[in-house]
């Protein structure tokens, strides 16, 4: 995996710059109360970051945010935004990853609230202890068909709609983690290929 610094600036709005500041900012300007962060702009080659196909019909909005301490007491949150070219395909096979998980927390919830329904009524005399263990078991069952649920259904339906190219699955093929106050905005790329097409394009 291949990775980017973005350099970045952030500076009052009150500054004598502002004007030139604003004209070199990221589109749009990102403001925060008093200040505005700066960065340069960043081009994104014509291709998906998963697959490499050139097919970039869709996108996937990037998005970072930046904490900024002024001091102590004020902090600012720039969130930052980019629209990645991104083939369909991949994002297809992404979304239905998030999509089997969401379903498969949804449905261990459900099974816990009908595991509580059933045993609460033949549970009402028993012992403390046995209340307890039932309460784990029921919890640790359901969790545990839920794991296997999820292990199972990810091969069936998230990999046939993979490309033989594809670099990633479950996850955007471009990330940008959240950046602490002090930090630095940092791109990752899943793909080698791609990173470079990135550089050159960037000149970075
Ligand atoms: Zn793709
Ligand atoms: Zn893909």
């Amino acid at each position: 995996m291949k990775s980017v610094e973005i350099a970045y600036e952030v500076r009052p709005r009150q500054s004598d710059s502002e004007q030139a500041w604003r004209e070199m900012a990221l589109y749009p300007a990102k403001e925060a109360g008093s200040h505005l962060l700066v960065m340069r702009n960043i081009n994104w080659p014509s291709q998906c970051p998963c697959c490499l196909s050139e097919e970039t019909s869709s996108y996937h909005t990037l998005k970072c945010e930046v904490n900024w301490k002024v001091d102590d007491n004020t902090r600012y949150f720039f969130p930052l935004e980019w629209r990645v070219p991104y083939c369909s395909t991949c994002l297809d096979h992404v979304k239905m990853h998030s999509s089997i998980t969401i379903g498969v927390s949804i449905a261990w919830v459900v099974l816990l609230a009908l595991g509580g329904a059933f045993s609460s009524e033949y549970l009402k005399t028993a012992s403390v202890y046995l209340q307890i263990a039932a309460i784990f078991g029921i919890g640790i069952g359901s969790g545990a068909l839920c794991l296997w649920l999820n292990k199972v259904l990810k091969p069936i339906l998230v990999v046939p709609r993979k490309t033989p190219t594809c670099v990633a699955d479950g996850n955007y093929a471009v990330s940008a983690p959240s950046v602490p106050p002090g930090g630095k905005v940092q791109i990752y790329f899943e793909s080698d290929a791609y990173a470079d097409a990135f550089f050159a394009l960037n000149g970075v």
